[in-house]
């Protein structure tokens, strides 16, 4: 019998910390799990063209990426749109794209996977008899709140998001209000939470749940995804734990910064950044900026410029002082402090950073694809959480996981001052970060075995390479009558 070979469609959405999870996914599908594969992505062309995530050298050749037109949606959205409605809106606008380009494919994907905002396409992959998968880009966590959420009574909503009371989700640690979903917290975008509810139904409707974590991260709220009741539904989709899956290191790593990294002593440096689109206050960047002095360890920062109301009149007009610190910096930063830090405006190679041996603490926003990154690589976290789930990864991170220190100031609109930020970086450099450290070489040693032949996240991808060979033999015998 000729051997059929499964087809994935993936499906990304716009945000590079959807797009690299979504494109590894693909990766490891067509190199480790005999797929075909095509990412659809839907983000704006320049964005594409200009990403190393994309280049030719970094896909395989089973991998076909698709650009799907986007749409303008400026007459859908006004100024109290949130970044996740927003982002809502842009996928339903290409669902027409997408289903054009499926119907216009000489042999039909076998399966659709779709993250967590394409979930009005798995509709589309029910009309063309595709199994449909969705793919959390996020943690098992996350996916349990997500899912719970649509199961709140008024009264719950109320006690959490008006009287600030801990979120109880069955199975799971309550979470704090201070660090909840931004839905909770966002009081102006009416249709966020409607949007969101929505998504956390659909969820489970697919044919099975990709989360970019592993067994022994999160066992317990696994245990809890697997016992449907506990979570107030019953959830028909099997989870199947596939990370991490993160972007592996590029082959062409010579930059300003990492021959700088190459001069520095053996995890004496501290790596600063907030992700694809996080941003500071004005005040807040200064107080970074002296706290990273103050503290007297070496660096490597992603600096942006600040976003907030005081400091928009400098946004898009950045002037430099005598010594080329842009004047968002304290005057005479770059100066003191040139012999032990590197300032990197905008975008870094984070990946690179992070896997460099000088590297020995990340200051982040905990997002998740930078967790994992700094995980991969056993490097301990100070955790700035700034919006979207990144609270909720944070108190993992500090308070499960042992790998990570959080500052006692949480800014809700506050600001964290300068010695408080000199403190956790110390501490974590420092001999009291060592505990930290230990915990994160463990967590580093378990991800590894993860994704390893014979790895829980390695088993699961292939129970979903058979599901999907199933469906093509099934959809073969139908063709031949
Ligand atoms: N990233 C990078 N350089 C930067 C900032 C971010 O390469 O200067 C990458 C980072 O390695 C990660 C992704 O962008 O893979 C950000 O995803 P994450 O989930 O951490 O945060 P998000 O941007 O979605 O908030």
């Amino acid at each position: 019998m000729q051997t059929l070979k499964p087809h994935a469609a993936l499906l990304a959405s716009p945000g590079m910390g959807h797009l690299i999870p979504v494109m590894e996914l693909g990766k490891c599908l067509a190199v480790h799990h005999g797929f075909d594969v095509t990412v659809f992505v839907v983000a704006p062309a320049s964005s594409i063209e200009e990403s190393p995530i994309f280049s030719s050298a970094s896909a395989p050749n089973q991998l076909e990426l698709v650009l799907l037109p986007l749409i303008d949606i400026s007459g859908l959205v006004d100024s109290t749109t949130s970044i996740v409605t927003q982002l809502v809106i842009m996928m339903r606008e290409a669902l027409p794209s997408l289903r054009a380009a499926i119907s216009a494919m000489r042999a039909r994907p076998t399966a659709l996977v779709v993250d967590l905002f394409g979930t009005e396409a798995l509709a589309v992959a029910e009309e063309f008899d595709m199994l449909k998968y969705v793919f959390i880009t996020s943690t098992a966590r996350f996916l349990a709140a997500t899912i719970h959420l649509p199961t709140m009574d008024v009264k719950a909503q109320h006690e959490h998001r008006i009287l600030k009371k801990p979120w109880e989700i069955p199975g799971l640690e309550p979470v704090r209000f201070e660090d909840t979903f931004d839905l909770f917290v966002n009081q102006t975008d009416k249709s966020l939470y409607a949007e969101y509810t929505r998504i956390g139904r659909e969820i489970p409707t697919a044919d099975g749940i990709l989360v970019n974590t592993w067994q022994d991260l999160e066992p317990s709220t696994l245990h809890a995804l697997e016992d449907g009741k506990l979570l107030g539904r019953v959830t028909k989709a099997p989870v199947y734990t596939v990370g991490p899956l993160v972007r592996p290191v590029g082959p062409n790593s010579e930059s300003e910064v990492m021959n700088w990294l190459d001069m520095q002593p053996v995890e004496s440096v501290i790596y600063v950044s907030f992700g694809s689109g996080g941003t500071l206050s004005a005040e807040q960047t200064t107080e970074l900026a002296w706290g990273l002095e103050l503290s007297q360890q070496r660096f490597v920062w992603v600096v942006r410029p600040p976003m907030d109301g005081d400091a928009s009149a400098n946004f898009f007009n950045v002037s430099n002082s005598q010594d080329g610190t842009p004047n968002y910096l304290p005057e005479g930063f770059y100066t003191r402090t040139s012999d032990r830090g590197v300032v990197v405006p905008m975008w870094a190679p984070q990946t690179e950073i992070l896997a460099h041996k000088s590297v020995g603490g990340f200051v982040s926003h905990c997002g998740w694809n930078s967790t994992l990154e700094s995980i991969v690589n056993g490097v301990p976290m100070v955790a700035w959480p700034l919006y979207a789930e990144q609270g909720m990864n944070a108190a993992m991170l500090v308070e499960k996981l042992g790998m990570a220190v959080r500052s006692r100031t949480r800014p809700a609109g506050g600001v964290i001052g300068r010695e408080e930020i000199a403190d956790v970086a110390r501490n974590i450099m420092g001999p009291k970060g060592n505990g930290m450290r230990t915990r994160a070489k463990e967590l580093q040693r378990g991800a590894t075995a993860a994704i390893c032949k014979g790895g829980s996240s390695h088993n699961s991808l292939t129970q979903v390479a058979k599901e999907c060979e199933i469906k093509l033999h099934s959809l073969s015998a139908k063709a031949l009558g």
